[in-house]
């Protein structure tokens, strides 16, 4: 053990009573090796990025050693899985570490995903393949340079044993990184027995935690729901506007600080269509694209549902109060998606039919199965003048098999650009920033992966790094903006378990 603790640890969930988690040791692997190390989330969390690495570091993220300061707990939490009860699910697979403090003083769970069995492993093995770490990594990465609240990944490690899916593959384990890992299932856990008082407790926790001023308002829990649905809206619209899918909005898988968190089936949408699926198991496409914004207001029902017992004595006033802000959901929703949308058009002032210009948009998008992130991203090189005919929007056009249609949006949109104050230079700045050059495209993360399953690291290493900057032009990185060529598509995602 170095004479410098690597995690200066400040634990507070395990502090909870033990209703709340089972105390649990990582199982130790063969032989660790690194995959990717993110330096620079490293930094955020105050971490020696060199001891990290260094031998006895990767012991420990591997789950071989135990830091100081660590008590490793896997937590307990409930959910609907597709619609579905599951009364006891929990960290099956995961351990929480402990706590730091990183910049800012602002508190991070580290934990390790695939370190092993737990109590509530049930049928699993504990065990992650490199395939699905290395999905993680990249795209909660590139989520977190686009500017989408999300869990992050800190470091991949390859254990050196074989893990038993369809076929066997080589195991690996995250470490990760996020402000919290509680979800709506948490809540659900203790709400399905009754348990008012671990009910409470979570909630002063979250609270306390992640919402200190709402301690002082009038009724904690209903502010709180009011809070938590609004990250959820602030969360899908995000999503939305960058064309993710997230493909298993399970309430387990709900974040209550408004974090996107499990990436199993997850995936970007390449030509727009409103009803893509990818997950192999989502055969009614309840999580399709367009379900996401519906699919988080169940969600934020389930929890409402939790809190009931604490917002009021009184079931029907309670009730009341929970449905109200439930009901508001689709208007706050609808807001802040016109807000993200405008803005990836330019637009900064607020014209009421600014929300059927983008429909206009995304509805010529869908008639002709256009790139979805290409499209916007080509919005930039059109003129928003509306002396500027159609000869500055060529970039757009060719992605169009018939430009009848988008020429006509187009002479809409420079209507509408008309009233805009802003000089061109900040309008264009405006969409850059909104509208990325570079997603982690399906095929290129299936690429990354292929080779991971190899031992060959060098294709996700190059894609995270192109995704570390996904609003700049990147010379050289032209091939990781283009959509798949038809034999590279990717039809399909699974869970990976
Ligand atoms: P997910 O579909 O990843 O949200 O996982 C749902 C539940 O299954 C969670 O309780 C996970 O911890 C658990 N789980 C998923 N994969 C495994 C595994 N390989 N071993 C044990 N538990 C798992
Ligand atoms: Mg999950």
């Amino acid at each position: 053990m170095n004479d410098h603790p690597v995690f200066d640890f400040d634990n507070s969930y395990a502090k909870l009573p033990d209703t709340f988690y089972t105390r649990q040791q990582p199982t130790a692997v063969s032989s660790p090796s690194l995959i990717k190390f993110n330096d620079e989330l490293a930094k955020l969390l105050k971490l020696d990025a060199a001891a990290m690495q260094s031998d006895s570091g990767l012991s420990m993220l591997a789950g071989n050693t135990i830091p100081d300061g660590a008590d490793p707990i896997a937590a307990v939490y409930a959910g609907h899985q597709f619609g579905g009860w599951a009364p006891q699910l929990g960290d099956g697979r995961a351990v929480l570490l402990g706590e730091v403090l990183g910049q800012g003083n602002e508190r991070y769970d580290i934990q390790l995903k695939g370190s092993g069995p737990t109590p509530y492993s049930r049928q699993g093995d504990g065990r992650a393949a490199v395939g699905p770490i290395v999905r993680e990594y990249i795209v909660s990465e590139a989520m977190a340079a686009l500017g989408v609240p999300t869990t992050r990944a800190l470091c991949a490690i390859a254990t050196g044993d074989l893990v038993r899916r369809e076929t066997m593959q080589p195991g690996a384990i995250l470490t990760r990184v996020a402000q919290s890992h509680v979800r709506v299932g948490s809540f659900q856990f203790f709400a399905a027995r009754r348990d008012h008082g671990a009910l409470k407790q979570l909630t002063d926790y979250i609270i306390n935690r992640h919402y200190p001023t709402l301690a002082d308002t009038d009724n904690p829990p209903l502010a709180l729901l009011k809070a938590v649905v609004d990250k959820q809206a602030q969360l899908v619209a995000h999503w939305q506007s960058v064309g993710f899918i997230h493909g298993v909005m399970n309430t387990d898988n709900a974040s209550v600080i408004g974090l996107t968190i499990d990436y199993g089936p997850c995936a970007f949408m390449d030509a727009y269509n409103p009803e893509t699926v990818f997950s192999s198991i989502d055969h009614h496409g309840r999580y399709a694209y367009q379900n996401q914004p519906g699919i988080a207001q169940w969600n934020m029902a389930n929890f409402a549902q939790c809190l009931l017992p604490l917002i009021d004595n009184d079931d029907e006033k309670s009730l009341a109060a929970a449905q109200e802000v439930i009901d508001s959901f689709p208007a706050q929703f609808a807001q802040v998606y016109l807000a993200r949308f405008r803005h990836k058009l330019g637009l900064s002032l607020e014209e009421a039919d600014d929300i059927k210009l983008v429909s206009g948009f995304l509805d010529c998008l869908a008639e002709d199965k256009v790139d979805f992130t290409n499209a916007f991203r080509s919005l930039l090189l059109c003129s928003v003048e509306s002396d500027a005919g159609t000869d500055k929007a060529d970039a757009l056009q060719s992605l169009f098999s018939s430009t009848q249609a988008i020429n006509s949006w187009l002479e809409q949109w420079r209507t509408r650009h008309e009233i805009e104050t802003n000089s061109i230079e900040s309008r264009s700045e405006l969409m850059r920033r909104n509208n990325p050059a570079y997603i982690p495209r399906n095929h290129l993360v299936q690429k990354a992966i292929t080779a991971a399953e190899q031992q060959d690291y060098e294709p996700m290493h190059e894609l995270a790094s192109v995704l570390s900057d996904p609003h700049s032009k990147q010379p050289g990185a032209e091939q990781y903006a283009l959509p798949a060529k038809p034999e590279e598509e990717v039809k399909a995602t699974f869970c990976g378990t």
